[in-house]
């Protein structure tokens, strides 16, 4: 693919014509009027149609409950979010762009052979922005975004689990575009193991079927215009738990490190946008040069911390002072933040993370 330097960094290439490419079994639904109004990121009440007409004509099979539960806690309206929010990480940006937004913006150019993949994990140390890469390939894709977590499937819905995958997959190809978003999926793919219980096999079990579905040739379906654009978008933070059967499953398995030290900087500035502040250029390099090996969880945890300290010197006095005359955080509460907030994450799980990647990680 040579997308990269031909479209522009937002993708706008692409989006210029993005409706007629969205045609979908509920294409009837999409009116002229509709059309007109339609924005690059779908408001809720935009779907809220789409929605009512798929549960006016659920399939037998379908849980009519479970797909309602999902309509309420699962399915996640776009939150607008673009590449431009996420700091660095630009090959896992790119390689989802790719993979997933220009396919599933321009389907018409990816068919066989080019075929939109069904499968990708995130994986790498907690903190580093997984989440928010799949709000914003969800947001930039135009897509119906299902997330949920592998341990609410595994107790919140306990014994309800079988029946919500089965809605959920069934869901995500009414509406698709879509992507499926399940954090901690290790939990839900794991070798077989001792600790393994026969409710999470049978959820896997029913996970694995469904997901094996998207990949069947949507052409010889007795819907001929079902949609393949749905995506099982996996992240964890224990690549190693996952059972080989599954990991092949993720066509591409893309590694979302630490950041780097003009990503941290990126992320501290962001971070301090909205507070006063006597930080100059060079005081962010130097908190950025200091923190080499936080995550971005770690970064907002220092940042907060380092906001308090001006707070602090007031002590009780602080419940009748001025707002304005509070001083502006400083280079030194960034120092003595450091004291306590230190790095989430191991030098020894960090070698795990680039040893994992390179023998089943995807380049770029
Ligand atoms: P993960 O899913 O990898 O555990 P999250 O996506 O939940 O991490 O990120 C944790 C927090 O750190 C979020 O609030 C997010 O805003 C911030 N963050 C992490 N990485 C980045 C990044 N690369 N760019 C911008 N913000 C980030």
């Amino acid at each position: 693919l040579s997308y990269s330097n031909s479209s522009n960094s937002s993708g706008n290439l692409l989006r210029t014509q993005p409706k007629k490419h969205t045609s979908v079994r509920n294409a009837n639904t999409t009116t002229k009027k509709k059309k007109k109004v339609v924005k690059k990121h779908q408001p809720s009440s935009y779907n809220t149609k789409r929605i009512s007409k798929v549960m006016s004509e659920l399939d037998g099979g379908i849980d009519k409950d479970s797909c309602e539960q999902i309509i309420n806690e699962i399915l996640v309206s776009n939150e607008n979010l673009h590449w431009d929010d996420i700091a660095g990480l630009n090959s896992a940006k790119q390689a989802l762009r790719e993979a997933v937004e220009y396919p599933f913006l321009r389907p018409d150019l990816f068919k066989g052979l080019r075929e939109p993949t069904r499968g990708m994990l995130l994986f790498g140390p907690p903190g580093t922005g997984k989440t928010m890469i799949a709000k914003t390939v969800a947001s930039e894709s135009q897509s119906t975004f299902f997330s949920i977590s592998a341990s609410s499937l595994l107790s919140k819905y306990l014994g309800e689990s079988e029946k919500l995958v089965r809605a959920l997959f069934y869901l995500a190809v009414r509406l698709a575009p879509s992507i499926i978003f399940i954090d901690e999926i290790d939990s839900l793919l794991t070798a077989r193991g001792d600790n393994e219980n026969e409710t999470g096999r049978r959820i896997k079990t029913e996970l694995l079927i469904q997901w094996s579905k998207l990949s069947q040739n949507p052409g010889s379906s007795k819907d001929s215009e079902v949609d393949n654009r749905v995506l099982l978008l996996g992240a964890t933070n224990l690549p190693w738990a996952i059972d080989e059967a599954a990991r092949r499953r993720f066509s591409r398995r893309l590694y979302i490190p630490l950041p780097d030290l003009e990503t941290r900087i990126h992320h501290l500035k962001k971070l301090m946008s909205r507070q006063e502040h006597q930080l100059r250029e060079k005081d962010f390099t130097a908190v950025g040069k200091l923190t080499e090996g936080y995550s971005g969880s770690d970064l907002t945890a220092l940042a907060k911390e380092a906001a308090m300290m001006p707070l602090r010197d007031l002590g009780h006095s602080l419940l009748h002072v001025d707002f304005a005359s509070i001083r502006p955080v400083g280079i030194s509460d960034f120092v003595l933040a450091l004291e306590t907030i230190r790095g989430s994450v191991s030098a020894s799980s960090l070698q795990q993370y680039s040893q994992w990647s390179a023998r089943y990680g995807s380049t770029g």
